[in-house]
């Protein structure tokens, strides 16, 4: 039997699994899914756990393709990373295509490149089913903090152009970044038009709506506290009934820490923290990005920002690597935010949050069948916004028994464990990360 033993369930920092965080995203929602906790026993094809961006992908895909699928979330739908992120649109992966290159060879790299597009079209024909498109704005900076790597982003620009016919990069230098982000801290970059920035609760439900819509049972504040094989399928447990399903996906993400083995060996949990100002008056707005873009930065530990559309600035920053969140999750935020921006020193801010995610090794998401029947998708390694509706989707079909070739490159993709296994992984991959934070420093 696997069991799950660590949803947080209220903890610091706004992680009761009962609601929400206290996040700008949450305030700015207007309705929440009716998706009623699981109070019965019930029998379907199959059973999706975890209610993010994954789980919700592939029970809109199942649900699409006519199979009966329920999906359970241990708190409210989006109540994960999916509904807590920098809402940043990335194009690719998180390694570049070089370094893909490198390891998977020139076909395999153009194939991963055009599964990239093909996800962020996907997104498309997500944002299509809400009326606003979930608040999506084009545009992502690359900003470099250090003037040496300038050079560097624009041989990238380059060769995205040159090699792999990429137009929507465009090299930024010192001049052209200064105009579009306010702060002193950047000496140039690039700017991908392909890429932007979105409200990602919206699409969380947005997703969950049309999963719903399409015959998808969904149920909210439905924990599985235990995973077990039976007799052709899976017997998923929950407080208060007990689902059994042909095939089971662990969409867990970075927040069940023992419910598969074979995932969370494959992943580090890292929390990354959030905060909203108030409402800046709008040509303060303006001189801090003047395009409406998103901006990420080169740091180990990235800086993201942008403005939301009431003109708050939304600022990512600060990483820690335990299972706790600070309590003061401003004081967290406040200080990266006020290096960027010496501006804003002492600026109001309304909301801060933190959000956990499962880094892979090579930081490439991953699929396994760990057991018959027994799927999990995973890894995305900070890049989830627009690859894990499209990986959801590619297991769903996958599990549906149709062909899939997005599901089957992923599925070749080396999917490594830590060293250390589910315990051990922590002590030295939490000091290398620091190393590498430390870094960013100087
Ligand atoms: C602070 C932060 C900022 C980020 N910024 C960006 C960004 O700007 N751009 C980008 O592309 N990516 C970003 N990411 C990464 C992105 O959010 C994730 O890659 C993506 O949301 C992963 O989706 P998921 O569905 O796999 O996991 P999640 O969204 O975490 O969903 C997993 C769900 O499973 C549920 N669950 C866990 N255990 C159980 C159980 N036993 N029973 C039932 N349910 C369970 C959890 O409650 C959770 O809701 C960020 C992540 C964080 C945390």
């Amino acid at each position: 039997m696997l069991k799950s033993r660590s949803i947080e369930r209220a903890g610091p920092g706004g992680c009761d699994i009962r609601h929400f965080p206290r996040s700008y995203y949450a305030a700015t929602i207007d309705q929440t899914i009716d998706a009623p906790a699981l109070q019965h026993d019930a029998i379907t094809d199959h059973c999706v756990i975890g209610g993010g961006f994954t789980g919700l992908g592939a029970a809109l895909a199942l649900a699409r393709a006519g199979q009966s699928v329920r999906l359970v979330e241990a708190g409210p739908i989006g109540w994960g990373a999916s509904g807590r992120n920098g809402g940043q649109v990335h194009v690719g992966w998180q390694q570049d295509l070089p370094w893909l290159e490198r390891r998977l060879g020139h076909a395999a790299t153009s194939a991963m490149w055009q599964a990239a597009l093909a996800a962020r079209a996907h997104l498309d024909t997500l944002l299509d089913l809400c009326d606003d498109r979930c608040d999506y704005r084009p545009g992502l900076i690359h900003a470099d903090h250090r003037p040496g790597a300038v050079a560097q982003t624009h041989a990238h620009v380059a060769m995205m152009r040159d090699t792999w016919g990429y137009r929507s990069l465009t090299a930024l230098d010192r001049d052209g970044l200064r105009a579009a982000v306010g702060s002193p801290d950047y000496h140039g970059g690039s700017i991908d038009m392909l890429g932007g920035h979105l409200h990602p609760l919206k699409l969380a439900m947005t997703m969950a709506r049309a999963a719903q819509s399409a015959g998808a049972v969904i149920h909210a504040h439905t924990a599985c506290t235990a995973l077990t094989r039976t007799t052709g399928g899976w017997c998923v447990t929950t407080p208060h009934g007990v689902i059994r399903a042909g095939r089971v996906l662990d969409a867990t993400g970075a927040y069940a820490r023992a419910l598969v083995g074979e995932t969370q060996s494959r992943i580090l949990p890292i929390n990354n923290y959030i905060a909203t100002t108030a409402p800046l008056d709008p040509a303060i707005a303006q001189g801090l990005i003047a395009n409406g873009a998103a901006v990420s930065d080169a740091r180990f530990v990235v800086y993201y920002f942008r403005m939301t559309p009431d003109h708050r600035l939304l600022f990512g920053g600060g990483e820690t690597y335990g299972t706790r969140m600070p309590r003061d999750l401003a004081g967290v935020v406040r200080p990266h935010l006020q290096r960027i921006f010496p501006q804003l020193a002492g600026v109001a801010i309304d909301h801060a949050w933190g959000g956990t995610l499962a880094i892979s090794p090579n930081r490439l998401p991953f699929v396994i069948e760990p057991q018959p029947g027994l799927y999990a998708a995973n890894g995305f390694s900070g890049v989830g916004v627009v690859l894990a509706p499209w990986l959801g989707d590619a297991v769903g079909r996958a599990m549906a028994g149709e062909a899939n070739p997005g599901y089957d490159l992923v599925r070749r993709l080396p999917a490594p464990r830590f060293p250390g296994g589910v315990w051990l992984r922590w002590p030295t991959q939490a000091l290398a990360m620091r190393f590498m934070a430390l870094r960013d420093r100087f």
